[in-house]
């Protein structure tokens, strides 16, 4: 029996703080599943380079001719996690039955993995990593979070809350998420949209092990936002809902306003005609921004640009060679 065939998807983007580790424990951890005819021989860990500035590319391509496990891409340019994430998953799925996504910090707990193909052999396509606790987050983090999931619920996003891109996918887990093709990439809001059987599996987050978060408060809201407008379209119901609200209030202060009028109350309106002017033109700009920014998501998605676009592949087995710049090739001209 050839057995399950694993991939682990890792992410990198200047990570050579905690990339050798990374690999090191990943490696352990593989071999002893192989050892324990958990998975096949032909398993792989696979690091896709997301465009990193630091010396990330070199030491994946170090580590690739000391341990044959080791396997990498490396994308043209940053896309960021999202993207790069999914270049690493449409790479693997070609040649895995199934593939885990792992942050490159060691922040998850990797020996959890093992449960995960467990799950996977049980029958489960899907198999999600959750944050028991979140203690090592700060105090800012932990709160932003939970607010983050208790208000995309109730705007009608599925998400697991707790969850990040940790988690395990069948291939054909995979293939349904590869026909969603839009550009603005929430993964995880997408997963529990694909359906198929799933399991959850908890574990305790640690600290990241080296190296800074790269994801910075800008960054964090600017996804968070992301990922509101890429898979909801209720902050704009609730802009029409406010737009009616204001006719409503307008329509009664209007009332009043001819009441006071005929009655002959004439004095000054001078307070409410600039409240209301502020307010109206204030609601106006709002109402016009976040339609805006659906409109600037549906430019980009129409489109259709490629997500990401990989300049070396050692993973694939048969990848044609292209002709690279700079390559001396000896052409024999007739
Ligand atoms: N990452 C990436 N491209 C980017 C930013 C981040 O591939 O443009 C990777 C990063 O190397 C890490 C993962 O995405 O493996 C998650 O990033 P990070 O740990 O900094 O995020 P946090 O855990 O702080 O949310
Ligand atoms: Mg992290």
């Amino acid at each position: 029996m050839k057995g399950t065939t694993l991939t682990i998807v890792v992410p990198c983007y200047n990570e050579q703080e905690v990339l050798l580790e990374t690999s090191k424990q990943l490696s352990v951890l593989l071999t002893n599943l192989i050892d324990d005819f958990l998975i096949s021989k032909e398993s792989k860990i696979l690091f896709v380079d997301d465009g990193s500035k630091d010396m990330t590319w070199t030491l994946i391509e170090e580590e690739m001719t000391k341990n044959s496990l080791i396997k990498g891409i490396k994308l043209a340019r940053n896309v960021g996690h999202q993207n790069a994430l999914l270049a690493g998953l449409e790479t693997a799925a070609k040649q895995s039955d199934c593939v885990v996504s792992i942050d490159a910090d060691l922040q998850d707990d990797i020996q959890i993995i093992r449960t995960f193909v467990e799950k996977y052999q049980e029958g489960f396509d899907i198999v999600y990593g959750v944050r028991d606790k979140r203690e090592t987050d700060t105090f800012f983090k932990r709160t932003t979070a939970v607010g983050f999931y208790r208000f995309m619920n109730k705007i009608g996003i599925n998400l697991i809350p707790n969850h990040a891109d940790f988690r395990l996918m069948s291939t054909r887990a995979l293939d349904e998420l590869f026909r969603y093709k839009e550009s603005n990439l929430f993964l995880r809001g997408l997963i529990p949209l694909v359906g198929f059987p799933s399991a959850k599996v908890f574990y305790d987050r640690k600290e990241r092990f080296a190296g800074e978060s790269k994801y910075p408060l800008k960054k964090m809201l600017a996804f968070a936002f992301d990922g509101i407008t890429s898979l909801s379209i209720t902050p704009i119901r609730f802009v029409t809902f406010i737009g009616f609200l204001a006719v409503i209030i307008s329509a009664i202060a209007g009332g009043y306003a001819i009441f006071q009028e005929l009655a002959g109350h004439t004095e000054s309106g001078w307070t409410s005609i600039i409240i209301s002017i502020w307010l109206v033109g204030g609601l106006q700009l709002l109402a016009i921004g976040i339609i805006g920014e659906y409109i600037g998501k549906i430019y980009r998605e129409v489109k259709r640009r490629p997500r990401y676009a990989i300049e070396v592949d050692s993973f694939s087995k048969q990848v044609q060679e292209k002709q690279k710049p700079g390559v001396f090739r000896n052409a024999v001209w007739k």
